[in-house]
Order: structure tokens, then sequence, then C-alpha cells
């Protein structure tokens, strides 16, 4: 089943207004999207409309980094599923190993904010992943396995149900080591595998599984050949709109057969 590349930038909590705005300005200049890639950007919640107005035209997307579960209330300091929308997310991050850790969010409370998303027509990317320590001991996909399995408990998956996995080792996140693409791979055939066992292999041959780690210009090809890699969530990197754009360059899924369909 063909699945359209996913790139998608996360600058967490860098960047001021203007700091924004320039980066779309420079990024737009710089960037050549291969045919069928697909590209957002998530940036702080303080940047989100500047940066959803300058995007305005482009063929580059919105994202949030978070949201909480509830429509609107009593929620001091939190911004809703509604909110974003409004704001011209389609996409929103959640269960970033950053907010697990951080900011102590459970398995239920991302299962909550899975659901609301689906609810409210923003498309969840769902971040799982293992920490070092996990890995050594072996535990690997058991942990991939809790965290999806909790995490999409709610979540009334579909065929045609948008809805996309991010597999971003902990250990791999800003510290310039990166799975191997095999490595990647087990774990990304593991996750479909899962998703095809709880909600059947139509959504699970839909639904795109993308990578996190330490992805960069020189990496980004390679994870992208990967049968079960279908783009990349990146950190730092994205943080410079030449090398974000050099990443989006290379993550087309078969490069020779888009520069054959290009004449090249
Ligand atoms: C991330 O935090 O989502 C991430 C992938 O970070 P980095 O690319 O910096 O490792």
């Amino acid at each position: 089943m063909e699945r359209k590349p996913l790139v998608a930038a996360n600058w967490k909590m860098n960047k001021t207004v203007p700091e924004s705005v320039d980066f779309v300005q420079e990024f737009l200049q710089f960037l050549a999207v291969p045919p069928g890639v697909e590209v957002i950007l998530a940036p702080p919640f303080t940047s989100l409309a500047p940066v959803g107005k300058a995007l305005r035209g482009s063929p580059v997307g919105l994202a949030a980094q978070n949201m909480h579960w509830e429509e609107a209330g009593a929620y001091t300091g939190e911004i809703s599923p509604i909110q974003l929308r409004d704001l011209g997310c389609r996409y929103v991050l959640l269960g970033h190993s950053e907010r697990r850790n951080y900011f102590a969010e459970g398995d239920g409370e991302i299962s909550q904010k899975v659901s609301a998303a689906l609810r409210e027509g923003l498309i969840p990317i769902l971040c799982v992943g293992e920490t070092l320590g996990e890995k050594d001991y072996g535990k690997t996909l058991e942990v991939i396995e809790r965290q999806i399995g909790s995490g999409t408990q709610d979540a009334d998956l579909e065929d045609g149900t948008e809805m996309v996995l991010a597999y971003e080792p902990v250990w791999a996140i800003g510290t310039g080591k990166t799975a191997k693409p095999e490595e990647a791979q087990e774990v990304h055939r593991f996750m479909r595998g899962m998703v095809a066992s709880l909600f059947g292999g139509d959504v699970s041959g839909g639904m795109r599984i993308i990578y996190g780690g330490s992805v960069s210009p020189e990496n980004t090809a390679e994870i992208m050949e990967m049968d079960d890699v279908d783009g990349v969530l990146v950190g730092g990197a994205s943080l410079v709109p030449e090398i974000f754009a050099r990443i989006v360059k290379s993550a087309a899924k078969n490069p020779l057969d888009t520069a054959a369909d290009q004449g090249g």
C-alpha cells in the first residue's frame, strides 16, 4: 500500500516569533519537495499563528507539539485541540519522550490525547521509544508494545483514519547516535504488525510510521530506504533552514524512481 512519506520538524522550545518567521522565509527559498513527500513544521505554541501565516500558499503544513484532551475549560496553561485547529494545525505530536520524562505524562493521559485529536479532526503523531537502559535489557519491543497498546486503547481506528506513529529511541534523541537503518526497520516492522493485530491489515498497511532520533541530511536517505520507514521526525537539524531543506530533499521513498519520473 502506498504511504506518503512525511518529514516533520519538531522545534521544541526554540525560536521567538521573529526567528520563526525568518526561518520560514529562508526555508521556503531552499525548499525543493520531492514528489509525493509531505512536510510539516511543529513550532512552539507562541509561533503557531505567525508560522501558519508565513506558510500560507506553500506546500508545508502546520503541527503542534502537544495539546490537552478537553475541548475547553478550567485547565490553566493548556491548549485544546479546537484551538489548534483554529490556528490551522493539521497534526499534533503526542507522547514525545520529553513530555513523558520531564512532565510525567503517562500512558493513560497520552491515550486520552490521541482519541481527542482523532475526534477533533487532528492527525496524532504518537511517539514511542525505549530508553538506553531498556534497550540494553532487551526490552525495546516490550516497551513499544506497551506504549502503542495503551496509547491507542481508546482510539477508534478504521481504514482511512489518519494517524502516524513515530519510533523515537530515547537514546538517539539529541545525542548524535542514530539507530542503524536495519535496527529501525526491525522495530517499525514490529509496530506495523502490532497495528495489524489491533486494528487489521488495512489500517496497518496505510499507517505511516516515521523515525526520529538524530536525523541529519547525511543519514536520511539510508533510513528512508527501509521498507517500513515512512518518514522522519527531526529535532535539532530542523532548526536551520538550509539543513532541514536538505533533509526534505533526501526523503523521497524511492529516489531512483522519482528521478526516472522526472527524466533524471
Ligand atoms: C525529537 O526530539 O523529536 C528528535 C528527533 O530530536 P533530534 O532530531 O534532535 O534527535
